[in-house]
């Protein structure tokens, strides 16, 4: 016996309980009620506590309460219910029914049993006067009848379902296409309209190949066959994705379910039932996905740092790129779902869990720098840490990391740079500055020692600049053999070495060092194998006594050394404050040496030169004198010095020429005039040029103009100076050596260049008398001028002694305060020469052009 209710949900399940009244259940309540000739006949179904009554003849009442039902008894059992005097039965004496309308007698009821076994309710015949009970015959025809009114109740549910699948077949999205086994089609949703292009009209009739692009029609067709003669379904119950055609002959994917139908028992495929969902767009979105999934692997993959992702709770590794695996040295998908404790040691690991945690703990970018031990060498990476949620708020931490060993390589080597010379490998001028700086912060005393290899350039140009490098090399390593701990080499300038010297305690000492130091630079070089002599000169100056701070130690130092290099006897200069006073004079002299001729300060004295043949004046030296009106009369060594270093001496020399030659002109008799060129003049401008348009504008005989070059002038760029002094030549003006025998290899010089006279430095003069050496060397020159056909001049006469010497020894000129002091050109007036007043013409620089 089945549970009551799986008997309601059976009842329930064909959903006719208060459907509207079908002929088909009235014409058999007819048929019971003429059949057995009682005034009422029911179809009733026995609801949880009512009887609902799907057909009616003879009662009005369209339901009673299940508790008065005889049809509530009548499904107990499978066989047929009867009662054929209710008043006599105990169960129905009492009934409502009985006792009132309609006053029920008898009752004989058929259940209505599904085929599952389900007693749904009954077909039932009601007298209201007792009756015989039903014969064989009659029960047999109430039980067949009853079997009936099942049947029609399953049709009713049948009709439900094919009406609701009639909806969903035209309201689906998805198309709906029935085929029989001859694959025809014959049916045909409005969607599968849409889809196709096909109207149901045109589809349903047509074979199922409409849809089916061309090569896939022949395996169809084989599968239906297969099937259709009782074969499985391959495609049966599952979901697959084809392509299918359109009436327009495009393709696009679709997803379709097949089920195939079975008359009830025959065991065959009579049809197939097709839902098709056009699935472009979702095809279309998948690949999409794919693509902007493979765009952000190949990114991430591309990407030219270490990447890895980690899920922030486990600490495992859900993502990395190539070059992140291969820096930890393991492959890229055994990184996956490790920790960092998996992949390194204890240390590493903990270090890394701690960076992760940091992360976690605030908001904004981490960087962090460390050693990283992964595959091959240790290298230096630096890491950016960040950690995100996704959309489903799980946090990640996010880590880009970068090899910066090479970087870190690359700025050490800039760093090194920045701080040393390249040649020499010392400390450059900076890295000094700063080491003193820390010294100053320490308190240490110390020495600095600023060491200028003079003439350096000459080496350069001489001996070429490898070689100029080689000396310095040399130098630079001799040095260091002087340091002591703590001390310290540095290289300041091209030709400058600077010394930082600790420990230092008595002046004699620093003395001591700073000669070994001079050794050092000067003494012993080799080039090539060939001895090298340089000159150097050496400042010195002592930390916190010269100078309280590093700037102003330097400065001290500095002065010392300028000091030095103007010192003629001495090399070695330590710092005295004086210097600090003449630097200042200097300073002033500089800035106030463009225009002293406007201002009146500046004027030319003349020096008398006379020939001893002619025992007259034959000529006179141009000399520049300065009168500043507060410092008061300025050596002319000392400014033209200043106009050299500061590169004014073009405007200067220009100045004094031109008032010079102008002078000149105007002279009777026409004497020579001797003017003195200083090196800057020569390199610089068209000098030659500029000459010629001097002479020219005074009308000055170019053969009575002399130039005084020094020997020191043909050390640097020689060939440009000879070349100048041979323009000069063509031009027809004179050229003197002047100063001779100061300088350096002095007899070479009449190699290069043809000289028209030759001046004795007055310092051989002067020690003539007393100096064997000196006298020695004036006669060599004298008698290197006689064979050279050079005419020779002494500079320098004071006494008479002197002027007879010069006599015996054979000079040509003689120039001297014996024979005049340079004077303005006024005190010669009358004297020696007429002037034509020439010198009231305009004279002055040509303008610098652009
Ligand atoms: P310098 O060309 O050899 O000039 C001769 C120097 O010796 C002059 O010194 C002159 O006054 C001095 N002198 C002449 N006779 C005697 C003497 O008997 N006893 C002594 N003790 N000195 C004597 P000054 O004028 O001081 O000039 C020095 C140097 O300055 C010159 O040496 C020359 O090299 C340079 N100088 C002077 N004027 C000019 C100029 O206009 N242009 C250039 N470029 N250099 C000049
Ligand atoms: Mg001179
Ligand atoms: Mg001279």
């Amino acid at each position: 016996m089945q549970s009551e209710k799986a008997r309601l949900a059976a009842l329930h399940s064909y959903a006719i309980l208060d459907s509207p009244g079908e002929s088909q259940f009235d014409h058999i309540v007819e048929l019971v009620r003429s059949l057995f000739d009682t005034p009422i006949s029911l179809v009733s179904l026995v609801d949880a506590d009512r009887q609902w009554f799907k057909a009616k003849a003879g009662l009005d009442a369209p339901e009673t309460p299940r508790d008065v039902a005889f049809c509530s008894y009548a499904i107990e059992s499978s066989e047929i219910f009867e009662i054929c005097d209710a008043t006599q039965d105990d169960r129905f004496a009492d009934n409502p029914l009985v006792t009132g309308d309609p006053h029920i007698r008898y009752y004989a009821g058929a259940p209505l049993v599904t085929e599952h076994g389900h007693r749904l309710g009954t077909l039932c015949a009601i007298d209201t006067v007792v009756r015989r009970p039903l014969d064989a015959r009659q029960r047999e025809i109430l039980e067949r009848l009853a079997r009936i009114v099942v049947d029609e109740i399953e049709l009713y549910r049948l009709r439900v379902v094919g009406r609701v699948a009639k909806l969903v077949s035209e309201t689906a999205s998805d198309a709906l296409i029935f085929a029989d086994c001859d694959n025809v089609i014959t049916g045909w949703n409005p969607a599968a309209e849409r889809m196709f292009g096909w109207t149901a009209a045109e589809a349903i009739g047509r074979s199922l190949a409409l849809i089916m692009p061309e090569r896939h029609r022949d395996r169809h067709a084989d599968g239906l066959k297969r099937v259709a003669q009782g074969g499985a379904a391959k495609l049966h119950g599952k979901v697959v994705e084809l392509e299918a055609l359109r009436r327009d002959g495009t393709e696009f994917p679709i997803e379709l379910s097949l089920a195939n139908w079975q008359c009830q028992g025959s065991g065959r495929t009579e049809g197939f039932a097709s839902i098709i969902r056009d699935i472009s767009n979702r095809k279309a979105m998948e690949a999409e996905r794919a693509h902007a999934q493979q765009f952000v692997e190949t990114v991430i993959e591309n990407l030219p740092s270490m990447l890895f992702v980690k899920d922030a709770e486990t600490r495992q590794y859900v993502r990395t790129n190539t070059l992140a695996a291969d820096m930890i040295g393991v492959d890229r998908n055994t990184v996956i779902g490790r920790t960092d404790a998996d992949l390194f040691g204890d240390g590493e690991a903990d270090l890394l869990r701690k960076r992760d945690d940091m992360v976690l703990e605030s908001d904004g970018v981490h960087i962090f720098e460390g050693d990283m031990a992964g595959n091959g060498p240790p290298k230096l990476v630096r890491t950016k840490r960040v950690s995100f949620s996704d959309a489903g708020g799980k946090r990640y931490l996010l880590g880009i990391s970068d090899d910066i060993t090479d970087h870190m390589r690359a700025e050490e080597k800039v760093a090194y740079l920045a701080n040393h010379d390249g040649l020499t490998g010392l400390q450059n001028r900076k890295a000094f500055m700063t080491d003193m700086l820390e010294r100053n912060r320490s308190g240490q005393v110390f020495d600095l020692l600023l060491c200028n290899i003079i003439q350096f350039r000459r080496i350069n140009e001489i001996h070429g600049r490898p070689a100029a490098d080689a000396l310095l090399v040399q130098i630079a390593h001799r040095m260091k053999q002087l340091l002591e701990p703590g001390d310290c080499l540095a290289r300041i300038g091209g030709n400058e070495l600077a010394v930082l010297r600790t420990g230092v305690n008595a002046d004699a000492d620093r003395l001591r060092f700073a000669q070994k130091v001079l050794v050092a630079a000067t003494s012993g070089l080799r080039i090539g194998g060939v001895e090298i002599a340089l000159n150097a000169k050496i400042g010195g100056a002592l930390f916190p006594r010269d100078g309280d701070t590093p700037f102003a130690v330097m400065h001290a130092a500095e002065l010392a050394l300028n000091t030095a290099r103007q010192d003629k006897e001495r090399q070695i200069r330590f710092f005295e404050p004086g210097m600090d006073v003449r630097a200042r004079r200097q300073n002033r002299l500089e800035t106030d040496l463009p225009g002293a001729f406007e201002r009146g300060e500046m004027h030319l004295a003349f020096q008398p030169i006379a020939g001893l043949e002619s025992g007259r004046i034959e000529g006179f030296e141009t000399l520049v004198r300065w009168h500043h009106p507060e410092l008061g009369r300025i050596d002319p060594e000392t400014f033209i010095a200043l106009a050299e270093q500061n590169d004014s001496i073009p405007e200067l020399g220009e100045t004094i020429l031109a008032r010079a030659v102008a002078e000149a002109a105007g002279w009777n008799p026409p004497l020579s005039v001797a003017v003195n060129v200083s090196p800057g003049q020569i390199y610089g401008r068209d000098f030659p040029g500029n000459v010629a348009r001097q002479l020219d504008r005074s009308g000055l005989a170019p053969e009575r103009l002399e130039l005084e070059i020094t020997e020191g002038m043909l050390l640097d760029n020689r060939d440009t100076v000879i070349a100048a002094l041979h323009a000069l030549k063509d031009i027809g003006v004179r050229i003197s050596i002047d100063d001779f025998g100061t300088g350096y290899s002095s007899m070479a010089y009449f190699d290069m260049f043809p000289f028209d006279k030759v001046k004795i430095d007055q310092s051989f003069v002067r020690k003539a008398h007393e100096s064997k050496h000196a006298s020695a060397v004036i006669r060599a020159i004298i008698g290197l001028g006689k064979d050279l056909d050079i005419p020779v001049v002494a500079e320098g006469l004071e006494t008479d002694a002197d002027l007879s010497l010069m006599l015996e020894l054979g000079c040509a000129q003689v120039q001297g305060f014996l024979i005049g002091k340079p004077a303005p050109i006024e005190t010669f007036e009358r004297v020696i020469i007429d002037r034509t007043g020439a010198s009231t013409t305009q004279i002055g620089p040509a303008r610098r052009t652009a």
